[in-house]
């Protein structure tokens, strides 16, 4: 049922170009979020990923671009947006990041300016979109704090970053992103750059926050704990398309893809044996610009065919609600192709 899904991300392509290359940096990407659930978007870097969430947001360099698909948004029942038709800088979707979707990156210290206090940081976002008295909107901003566990929130919101460690940052950046209540929460490596307690703690509150205000959420990460973790449904991708998407069971239970396999294969998980080998993966990403022929994962891949070579593999739907890229399961698949 379409209207389940507040997003849709239909064969979306973008493109960068770096001096006389064009990179295909996403290639025919669809995959749907459904309303109020978390979607992992996992990879290795440079896979693809984070250009996916700019697209999303047309947050895009100037040397990239999007040369076809759409993304729509559907805030209500009623009402779908196709946020591609909007040009990058224009009102309509001015107003739509930050208020209906907001995103969190994982570098807080150069997301945040040092310049200016941590109250009137998240106040500019707020007062943006929502008319407020300042009175009303330090209330608020001093409510979240709070809610996300910051010590002292009144005396917080005069602090500066500076004054802030690598986790209360973290907070703070998921306090700018969720104080107008966004439909959709974009987290790009939220945790990357903390340490393990730190880590679980801040993924616990996007989890709180989600379950509070109803957030659909995207969250992108190289981290298959990660995803283990808060994901319902995951998109794996490998150079610039989606390969397998499914259920967190499909994926973790039923891998079918022999990047998944792979990937699955060579991080810890929770509930993994001690004994149990890590495997690297064979091989090395090939350059972005390389255009492929046949299936990207070829030369790396150990069931790799003649046909693999020469033709890229179509989506198979191999189970319900369970998507895979791959010429092994062209039989299977058969009439599900697409
Ligand atoms: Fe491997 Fe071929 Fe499947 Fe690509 S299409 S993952 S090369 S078996």
């Amino acid at each position: 049922m379409e209207k389940d899904y507040i997003l849709q991300v239909k064969n979306l392509e973008t493109r960068f170009k770096i001096g006389k290359k064009t990179v295909h940096a996403v290639n025919d990407v669809s995959f749907n979020l459904r309303r109020g659930t978390t979607l992992g978007v996992v990879g290795e870097s440079g896979c693809g990923k984070s250009v996916t969430a700019l697209s999303i947001m047309q947050l895009l360099p100037k040397a990239a671009h999007i040369e076809g698909g759409q993304v729509l948004y559907t805030p209500s029942p009623e009402q779908t947006l196709n946020l591609t038709d909007f040009k990058r800088n224009s009102k309509e979707l001015r107003s739509i990041r930050g208020k209906d979707i907001a995103m969190i990156f994982q570098d807080s210290l150069s997301s945040l300016d040092p310049v200016y206090s941590i109250g009137w940081q998240i106040m500019e976002n707020l007062r943006m979109h929502e008319k407020l008295s300042k009175k009303e909107a330090k209330e608020k901003i001093i409510r979240m704090l709070g809610e996300l566990g910051i010590p002292s929130p009144e005396d917080r919101f005069k602090s500066y970053p500076f004054e802030f460690s690598g986790g209360m940052k973290q907070r703070v950046m998921i306090a700018i992103g969720m104080i107008c209540n966004p439909n959709i929460l974009i987290a790009d490596e939220p945790t990357t750059a903390l340490d393990v307690t730190i880590q679980a703690q801040i993924l616990a509150l996007i989890k709180q926050m989600q379950q509070e205000h109803g957030t659909s959420v995207i969250l992108i990460t190289h981290n298959m704990g990660i995803v283990a973790e808060i994901c319902d449904e995951v998109a794996v991708m490998y150079m610039g398309r989606v390969v397998e998407f499914g259920s967190l069971l499909q994926i973790f239970e039923n891998p079918h893809h022999p990047y998944t396999k792979a990937l699955l294969k060579s991080v810890p998980v929770l509930g993994m044996g001690k004994d149990t080998e890590l495997e690297s993966i064979e091989g090395t990403t090939p350059d972005a610009s390389t255009v492929f022929k046949g299936c990207e994962f070829e030369p790396r891949c150990p069931f790799a065919m003649k046909k693999c070579t020469e033709e890229h593999p179509m989506v198979c739907e191999i189970e319900e609600g369970h998507e895979v890229r791959c010429w092994l399961y062209e039989e299977k698949c058969k009439d599900d192709r697409r």
